[in-house]
C-alpha cells in the first residue's frame, strides 16, 4: 500500500520497520504476508536502498531491479502495509508488545496526485547534485529519485524551495500535485515490537591519505563504479576515466582499502572481494582487451561465491597480485594512476601504472555515528548486537557487512521474532 494522504496523526500497527532497503523490505512483507500491520518507514524519499544503486548484483550479475521489483510488487498489492518515506524516527518509548513511537514526516512538497509524468522537471530551471550518482551528475530540484523509485512520485529538495523560479514549477502541473506550503507531520505510532533496519553507508575515502581519492580524478570508489556502469548512471552505463571521458586499457582494485586497518576500519566487510571481481566483469564486458588488475591481501569468497572466483580466475588477463597497496600516485601529464605494493609472498614492491583505480572501500552501519533512539547495544564499530528480546529485533547490513542473500535471510528472522513479540501483545 503507497502512501495515502492524508496520513493520520496516530497510526496503529503490530510491526515497525525502520529503513526500506532489502532487509527492511524483506521483514516488511514478511510479516505482513502473514497478515500482521506493518509500517515501513524509510528516511529518504525511496525505498530500496543501497542496493538499488548497483550495476548488478552477484553472485548471478541480475539488474537490482530483479530483487527490488519483485518486492515492491509485494508492498503494493498488501494492505498490511503502510510506507512512510521522508520519514524520521523520534523518541520511543514503553516496552514490547506496547512501544509509543514519534515521527517526523518531512514534507516531500508534491502529493499523491502525481503520476510522475516529468512536466514539472521540464519546467524546473533549478538544479542540483545528484546524490543517488555520488554528486556525478545533476538533477533538477525536483525530480524522480531513480528509476525504480517507490513511491513513484517526484519529490522537491527543501533547499531550492524558495526559488522564485519554483512558482514556474507549480504552475507546469497539471494535476495540482506540487505544494509548496506542504508541512513537517508529527506522528505517533502504536506497534508492538520493532525491526531495525537501518543499513549501511560506504566508508569515507577521503579519510585514507595514501590512496589519493578526492586528489585524483581517476581513483574512484566501489559504490562510484557500480554508478559508473549503470544504464541510469552518471555516463549512461559506459566506463570511462572520470578525467577525460577516455576509455579504459587497464584499470586497478585495490582490495581492502581502509579494510582489516586498525587505523580505520579493523574488520573486513566480506562483500567487497566480490564487488571487485563482479566489477572486473563489467570492465571485461565493455573492454575486451583490458589489462584488469586486483590487488589483495587474500581473497575472501565465501561459501558458494568461490565458483564466482574460479570464474574470473580464468580470464588471462586479470592479474590478480598479493600484496597491500601502500600508496597511489598520478603520473603527471597522463592522469595515469601507479598503484605502488608490496607482495606478501615474496616481499617485491611492485609499481603497476593503469589508467584509473577503483578503491573496494568497506561498509559501515549507519548506526555508527547516528546513535538510534531506541534502547539497543551496539559494538564498538557501531552495528547492532542482537539480543533475541525486548521486541527490538536487527535486520540485515546494521547487524554486520553482508550481501543481500545474507540480510534477506536475516531479515526473515528478524521478521519471525517481531512476529512472536507482536503476538504475545
Ligand atoms: C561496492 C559494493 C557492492 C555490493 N554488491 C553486492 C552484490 O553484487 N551482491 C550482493 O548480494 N550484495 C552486494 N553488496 C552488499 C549489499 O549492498 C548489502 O547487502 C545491502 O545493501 C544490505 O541491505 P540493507 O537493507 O541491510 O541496507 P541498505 O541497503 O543500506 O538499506 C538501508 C535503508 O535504511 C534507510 N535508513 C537509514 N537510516 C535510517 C533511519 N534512521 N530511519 C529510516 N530509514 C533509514 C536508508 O535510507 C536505506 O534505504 C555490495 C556492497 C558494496 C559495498
Amino acid at each position: 500500500m503507497a502512501e495515502i494522504e492524508p496520513i493520520p496523526s496516530l497510526i496503529r500497527a503490530d510491526i515497525l520497520v525502520v529503513g526500506g532497503g532489502i532487509a527492511g523490505m524483506t521483514a516488511a512483507i514478511e510479516a505482513a504476508e502473514i497478515g500482521k500491520s506493518v509500517v515501513l518507514l524509510e528516511r529518504s524519499a525511496t525505498l530500496g536502498g543501497r542496493v538499488a544503486a548497483m550495476n548488478q548484483y552477484f553472485p548471478k550479475l541480475c539488474p537490482p531491479t530483479c530483487g527490488i521489483e519483485i518486492n515492491l510488487r509485494r508492498i503494493r498489492v498488501n494492505p498490511c502495509i503502510r510506507v512512510l518515506t521522508l520519514a524520521e524516527v523520534g523518541k520511543l518509548s514503553g516496552a514490547a508488545g506496547d512501544f509509543d513511537v514519534q515521527v517526523k514526516l518531512n514534507p516531500r512538497f508534491v502529493n499523491e496526485k502525481c503520476t510522475a509524468c516529468g512536466d514539472c522537471e521540464k519546467a524546473c530551471e533549478v538544479e542540483r547534485d545528484d546524490d543517488f550518482n555520488y554528486g556525478l551528475s545533476r538533477t533538477k530540484a525536483i525530480y524522480l529519485p531513480h528509476l525504480m523509485a517507490y513511491p513513484v512520485r517526484y519529490v522537491i529538495d527543501p533547499k531550492y524551495i524558495k526559488d522564485p523560479s519554483m512558482k514556474k514549477v507549480v504552475e507546469s502541473c497539471r494535476y495540482a500535485a506540487i505544494d509548496l506550503d506542504m508541512k513537517t507531520q508529527e506522528v505517533t505510532l502504536k506497534v508492538a515490537s520493532t525491526v531495525w533496519a537501518t543499513g549501511w553507508k560506504p566508508y569515507d575515502a577521503t579519510r585514507i591519505d595514501n590512496l589519493g581519492f578526492g586528489k585524483y580524478k581517476n581513483v574512484v570508489t566501489n559504490v562510484i563504479m557500480e554508478r559508473l556502469a549503470s544504464e541510469n548512471g552518471p555516463t549512461g552505463g559506459k566506463i570511462v576515466r572520470p578525467s577525460d571521458g577516455r576509455e579504459i586499457k587497464s584499470i586497478g582494485f585495490v582490495q581492502c582499502a581502509g579494510s582489516r586497518d586498525e587505523n580505520h576500519l579493523p574488520y573486513c566487510s566480506s562483500v567487497c572481494c566480490l564487488a571487485s571481481m563482479k566489477q572486473a566483469t563489467y570492465i571485461r564486458a565493455q573492454y575486451p582487451e583490458a589489462d584488469i588488475h586486483m590487488f589483495y591481501i587474500d581473497v575472501r569468497s565465501p561459501g558458494r561465491m568461490e565458483d564466482f572466483y574460479v570464474k574470473v580466475q580464468q580470464d588471462q588477463k586479470f592479474h590478480f597480485h598479493r600484496g597491500k597497496v601502500g600508496n597511489l600516485t598520478e603520473v603527471p601529464g597522463s592522469e595515469n594512476i601507479v598503484l605502488e605494493a608490496e607482495n606478501t609472498l615474496t616481499g617485491v614492491i611492485t609499481k603497476t601504472e593503469v589508467d584509473m583505480a577503483v578503491l573496494a572501500i568497506g561498509m559501515v552501519p549507519n548506526t555508527a555515528d547516528e546513535v538510534p533512539s531506541i534502547p539497543i547495544t551496539r559494538d564498538s564499530y557501531g552495528f547492532i548486537v542482537p539480543n533475541g528480546s525486548g521486541g527490538i529485533v536487527g535486520a540485515g547490513a546494521v547487524l554486520r557487512p553482508c550481501d543481500v542473500a545474507n540480510s534477506v535471510q536475516q531479515a526473515t528472522g528478524a521478521a519471525m521474532q517481531a512476529i512472536c513479540a507482536a503476538g504475545r501483545k
